[in-house]
């Protein structure tokens, strides 16, 4: 079966050792992931590690929740990294409105224009800002490639980022039975607009919500996915390892 790829983690805030991790994900079947990080400091951390490992890779970027301030050049002088694949993670969060909605805006334009300018893929996140996150990327014009990271809306929704470009980054949540609309949004939307992460060490699928979440645990993902759309859970791995690939440029 071809192995997983986990699109989104941040193995640096866990509490288990990253080495750790990284080799009970290889054991589990996860071949390749994205180190995801939220601001300068963690996204230097996030090339560190991918240099210890093939197929561990790197994104730059401000999370909207940390774009009080915007190292921008900072951030772009990372990017020319060979193992970043990625800028962001970026977009708008309106759930924890700690920095106000203009700054995110701000930062969320600037790494858009960065990746256009980098040929890099996007990493969004959008969290109930679904309306700000669709009209700043129509206003900038979205990168060739990018993806609404942990996916979490209606079918509309979906379709309305796929009508963008985007792929939908599907994470534990999809695992859990009180999410119906993001259930229906599975099964209505091509798998050939999916790929899987964990977001860990946050959004541990089921069984294991509320625990600390790694990379190791992105089947349970896929797995939710092949259930929910019927079809044969290696299906699913070959399908979105593939778009992943695609997504960051990563030649097989
Ligand atoms: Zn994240």
């Amino acid at each position: 079966m071809t192995a997983w790829f986990d699109t989104h983690c941040h193995p640096y805030m866990a509490k288990n050792s990253v080495a750790e991790q990284v080799e009970r994900a290889l054991v589990a079947g996860v071949g390749e992931m994205v180190i995801v990080g939220v601001d300068l400091d963690t996204s230097e951390e996030a090339i560190e590690i991918a240099c210890l490992y093939e197929g561990v890779y790197a994104a730059v970027g401000v999370h909207p929740n940390e774009s009080e301030d915007l190292p921008i050049e900072a951030i772009r002088d990372l990017a020319a990294h060979p193992k970043v694949v990625a800028i962001g993670e970026t977009g708008i969060d309106l759930y924890r409105d700690r920095v106000s909605i203009d700054k995110q805006e701000t930062a969320f334009r600037a790494q858009i224009a960065l990746a256009k300018e980098t040929g890099k893929a996007l990493i969004v996140h959008g969290r109930d800002a679904h309306p700000e996150v669709k009209r700043i990327l129509k206003s900038e014009g979205p990168p060739d490639r990018f993806v609404m990271h942990c996916f979490l809306g209606t079918p509309d929704d979906g379709r309305d980022y796929i009508e963008l470009g985007a792929y939908l980054s599907l994470a534990g949540p999809v695992t859990f039975t009180n999410a119906p609309e993001l259930r229906d949004a599975v099964s209505e939307l091509p798998l050939e607009s999916m790929v899987v992460e964990t977001d860990s060490p946050f959004l541990s699928p089921h069984p294991f919500r509320g625990k600390p979440n790694e990379p190791a645990r992105v089947a349970l993902v896929g797995e939710a996915i092949a259930h929910i759309k019927r079809v044969d859970a290696s299906v699913v791995a070959e399908t979105t390892t593939a778009n992943a690939r695609h997504l960051f440029g990563i030649e097989p």
